[in-house]
């Protein structure tokens, strides 16, 4: 099955299509399928803004969408940034780089002592199927970890250099580790039991 996926960050793009293709799916970007789509993340949970978005790209493309709304809940910071993990760091609306984000979040903790450092990654994946009885289909996935003192590792992206799992950054691991264990890898598998239930006729 071919879904439009509805992310612009690039690495996030290739770590969808990476899980679903070992799931035995193809998903097309948005670049790819030559649409733009840029919908106001406007809900308060993960789950409402992943279903905004996969709205909008199958309104856009007419196509079965998949979307990922993820996010850090921080247990020292009362459960922050959530949903406005990606924003964390700017004043005015803007886009922050990931750097920034991480300094912001560093800083924050500074005198956070590793044991009470303790975070968890959220993912909420939907699917949006257009048509007269329109299907969506919205699942969650988390990975429990902790914020580390410094960044490590150069891979991934976003936050992944402090997050930690044990002693090992997601940053530090290969894709097939991070996939075998992360918010997202969990949700698009829980997705995937449901798709396969789908008949796409
Ligand atoms: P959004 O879901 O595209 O709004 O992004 C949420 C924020 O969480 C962005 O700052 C991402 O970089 C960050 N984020 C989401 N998933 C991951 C991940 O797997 N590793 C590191 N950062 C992530």
């Amino acid at each position: 099955m071919i879904f439009a996926r509805a992310t612009n960050n690039k690495k996030k793009l290739a770590e969808i299509q990476r899980i679903l293709n070992a799931l035995g799916h193809e998903a097309k970007s948005l670049a790819e399928l030559g649409v733009c789509v840029d919908a106001e993340e406007t809900g308060t949970t993960f789950e409402e803004n992943a279903l905004i978005k996969a709205k909008a790209v199958a309104r856009a493309t007419g196509m079965p969408s998949i979307s990922d709304d993820s996010g850090l809940e921080v247990d020292a910071l009362g459960g922050e940034p959530g949903v406005y993990t990606a924003r964390y760091r700017s004043k005015d609306g803007s886009h922050p780089t990931d750097d920034e984000n991480i300094d912001k979040l560093l800083y924050n903790l500074k005198d956070v002592p590793k044991e009470n450092r303790t975070a968890r990654f959220v993912s909420a994946v939907a699917l949006y199927i257009p048509g007269d009885e329109p299907v969506s289909i919205v699942k969650r996935g988390t990975c429990e970890g902790r914020i580390g003192f410094e960044r490590r590792g150069s891979d991934g992206f976003g936050y992944d250099p402090v997050f930690m799992i044990g002693d090992v950054s997601y940053a530090e691991m290969t894709a097939r580790e991070k996939d075998a264990v992360s918010h997202r890898g969990k949700a698009l598998r829980l997705l995937g039991e449901e798709i396969s239930k789908i008949s796409f006729e």
